[in-house]
């Protein structure tokens, strides 16, 4: 065997295997609704297209600093000041090639062989592979549907032993939506403060939050937890600009140091007409992306109230992000034509070949019974594919 044993302990992910599925069914010109998508499905917005098309007409296309140009660093840290009253400067700034690249990037920092790290579940599939890839051990501390998914501060105490180095937090959740208060975070900061810990605070979606709610940055209470808190955030989600690959780190300077210096052995600096319009997209008007959460919002009411209607499924209301995650385990052990319904993943085999309704598992989000539906999709699938859920689960016996 040539490949080495840190791929060996990857598994593919299982999302990868419904959406292959999904887009082959598509390819022969089935009538698939995609629920799997995790990226905003609207446009990139115009100035920002606009931006890059400047400065590739400006010539900006050779090698910046590995880690960012100074303007769009500066771009960061006033967005870090304008919503989060956080005062960075340039030295605590890293922009990557997406956000999924900064939590790489932080791992490979802050961890050594056997270092353990708390991932709440369900968790954002990627979170523990980059884990794993740093030798180090993911823990999974369960959260519950009844909590809403939220960590119990006693849970967590419990879970922090003398090896754990960190806590992955993911306020807005992928893929429950769960967003944590103020107050519930301050807990969380005390404990890891007590502990020792540091908290690598995933706010991708800090943007795409529903009724009001208000994001607040655990980063931002004091400056001890400052010191102990690496933000992870991007352009990807807020702005639909997944493709473009530009992520952001906010943390203390020797951990950023280190990410730069990885950085700029692997990597190098993200795409240079990507961070030109990234920093547009940070320093122009922000009312685009209000109405696409707006948008969504219609969309997260429809989606929720239907399945909450549907005979024997539960659905919290997400608070933010763009997924609704439906428990569906009294589903589970029926069958279909005599073909057992084992688990998440044989149920999202159903509704596909059945329903022809793409959807991702549970199981990839370490939680067995659930299912994650992206409403990043226009409403008229939406209609459709709720139509289509509902009549295939009748069906089941
Ligand atoms: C989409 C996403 C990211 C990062 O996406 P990038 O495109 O790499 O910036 C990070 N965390 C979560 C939870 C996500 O859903």
């Amino acid at each position: 065997m040539t490949i080495s044993r840190r791929v060996q302990g990857i598994k593919p992910s299982p999302t990868l295997t419904i959406t292959a599925k999904a887009k082959a069914m598509k390819a022969e010109g089935i009538d698939v609704i995609g629920f799997g998508a995790g990226e905003p499905d609207f446009d990139t917005p115009d100035h920002i297209k606009k931006a890059a098309i400047r400065a590739l007409e400006d010539g900006f296309t050779k090698y910046t600093p590995a880690g960012g140009i100074d303007e769009l660093k500066d771009a960061v840290i006033r967005k870090f000041k304008r919503d989060n009253e956080l005062d960075y400067d340039r030295t605590h700034i890293l922009v990557s090639c997406g956000g999924k690249h900064c939590l790489y990037n932080s791992a490979q920092v802050l961890f050594d062989t056997g270092d353990e790290v708390i991932i709440p579940s369900p968790y954002w599939v990627s979170y523990p592979p980059i884990v794993t890839l740093a030798d180090a051990v993911p823990v999974i501390l369960e959260t519950t549907e009844e909590s809403g998914f939220k960590m119990d501060p006693d849970d967590l105490r419990r879970t922090i032993t003398k090896r754990t180095k960190a806590l992955v937090l993911n306020s807005p959740c992928n893929p429950t939506g769960t967003t944590y208060t103020e107050s519930e975070l301050r807990v969380i900061a005390d404990i890891v403060l007590e502990k020792g810990i540091y908290v690598i605070s995933d706010e991708i979606y800090e943007k795409i939050v529903y009724d009001g709610i208000k994001h607040s940055s655990i980063a931002s209470f004091d400056k001890e937890i400052r010191e102990r808190t690496i933000i992870v955030h991007g352009v990807s989600k807020t702005y639909s600009m997944t493709g473009w690959r530009i992520g952001f780190a906010a943390g203390p300077s020797s951990i950023i140091e280190g990410m730069n210096k990885i950085q700029g052995q692997s990597t190098s600096n993200p795409t240079s007409i990507s961070q030109k319009a990234s920093q547009e997209a940070l320093d122009g008007p922000q009312d685009v992306v209000q109405a696409m959460v707006e948008e969504f919002q219609k969309r997260r009411n429809y989606v929720i109230d239907r399945f909450n209607s549907m005979e024997g499924v539960s659905c919290i209301k997400p608070g933010g992000a763009f997924y609704a995650f439906p428990n569906f385990s009294s589903y589970v052990g029926k069958s279909f034509g005599g073909k057992p319904m084992r688990d998440s993943v044989d149920l999202a085999d159903y509704l596909l070949d059945v329903a022809r309704v793409a959807v991702v598992p549970g199981d990839a989000f370490g939680a067995e019974g659930f299912e994650r539906l992206s409403f990043a999709t226009s409403m008229e699938n939406i209609e459709k594919g709720m139509d289509r859920i509902e009549k295939a689960l009748k069906e089941l016996d």
